[in-house]
């Protein structure tokens, strides 16, 4: 196992036999003779597991326990020779993942050990986990993008640096054109397929800070945060252009054009969340009045 270990103790003695035997179990073992001096090493050293005496001269074993939790991600193993003075109860409670009482068995400080290591395996998996979890709760299965659960909490928190900050905000909607036909003429399966990759197109069309989101059905979000409405709508026209240029092919032979209508608006100061949607929405609405492949703007 290629993890480093690090064995804190006043104690050259202890700390030699110890070290000797982690080493020799396959770790990479260092020592300290101080908790201060395990402090400096830590700065420098990426530490799994701190195995540290209790009582020692200056900074105690309790003390380097929480200045290390504070800052790293290291399990801690204490070991005393004061067993009637020191329960699992309590170091359990201070921080510390396990106890070994001195003198002791090498052979039960390497079980401990490595049951140490699997439980910061499992708390690894599980954080892995409850991190796709999340990305899942807000990701729009077919195109990828963020769904709409996502957008209103985004764009609340962009409402909010926008205020607190009193940055520009501005918001796209977009909306495939006579999508129904589409559907109808070449069927589902090949409608999705406009579905993802108008997803695509407007990724690519847009900077790290702003965001998309699939709205719902054939609609589409865009927030792009400290943009003035005229810049939104220079990037809706990127997006507009491109999506009217991409050649879809649902039947062999039949090259097909989709476009999209898209809504600007830009965020006016301290109105609500769904004035503000609505206003994009209904920008959207005079795009496609106008008769579609268009962009229109509200109150920009
Ligand atoms: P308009 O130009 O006015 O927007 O006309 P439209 O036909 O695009 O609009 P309408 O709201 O009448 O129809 C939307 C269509 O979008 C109906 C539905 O079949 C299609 N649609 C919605 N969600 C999906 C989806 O997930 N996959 C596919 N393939 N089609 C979808
Ligand atoms: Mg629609
Ligand atoms: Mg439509």
């Amino acid at each position: 196992m290629n993890a480093n270990i690090l064995i804190v103790d006043d104690d050259l003695a202890v700390r030699e036999v110890i070290r000797d035997f982690i080493e020799l179990s396959g770790f990479n073992a260092f020592g300290a003779s101080s908790g201060e001096e395990a402090l400096e090493l830590l700065k420098t050293t990426d530490i799994s597991v701190v195995i540290t005496d209790i009582i020692m001269p200056g900074m105690d074993g309790f003390e380097l326990t929480k200045v290390i939790n504070e800052t790293y991600d290291t399990d801690i193993i204490m070991m005393t020779g004061c067993g009637d003075k020191y329960s699992y109860e309590e170091v359990i409670t201070k921080g510390a993942s396990d106890i070994i009482f001195k003198p002791m068995r090498l052979e039960e400080l390497l079980l401990r050990l490595k049951r140490v290591f699997r439980e910061r395996q499992l708390r690894k998996e599980r954080k892995i986990m409850l991190k796709k979890l999340e990305e899942l709760a807000i990701t729009d299965e077919l195109t990828q993008l963020y769904n709409s659960r996502h957008f209103y909490k985004q764009l609340d928190s962009e409402i909010y640096r926008r205020k607190r900050y009193n940055r520009s905000l501005s918001l796209l909607f977009l909306d495939i054109d006579y999508f129904k036909k589409y559907n109808d003429a070449y069927g589902h399966l090949q409608g999705d397929k406009v579905l993802v990759k108008l997803g695509q197109i407007i990724k690519s069309c847009l900077r790290i800070m702003d965001s998309a989101y699939r709205y719902g059905g054939e609609e589409f979000t865009v927030i792009l945060p400290e943009t003035k409405c005229e810049e939104a709508f220079i990037v809706a026209t990127r997006i507009k252009d491109s999506m009217e240029t991409e050649k879809f092919m649902p039947v062999s032979g039949t090259i097909v054009n989709v476009t999209i209508s898209i809504g600007v608006t830009g965020y006016r100061p301290d109105e609500r969340i769904s004035s503000f949607v609505q206003r994009a929405d209904k920008a959207m609405y005079i795009a496609k009045e106008k008769g579609r492949n268009q962009i229109a703007s509200l109150l920009c």
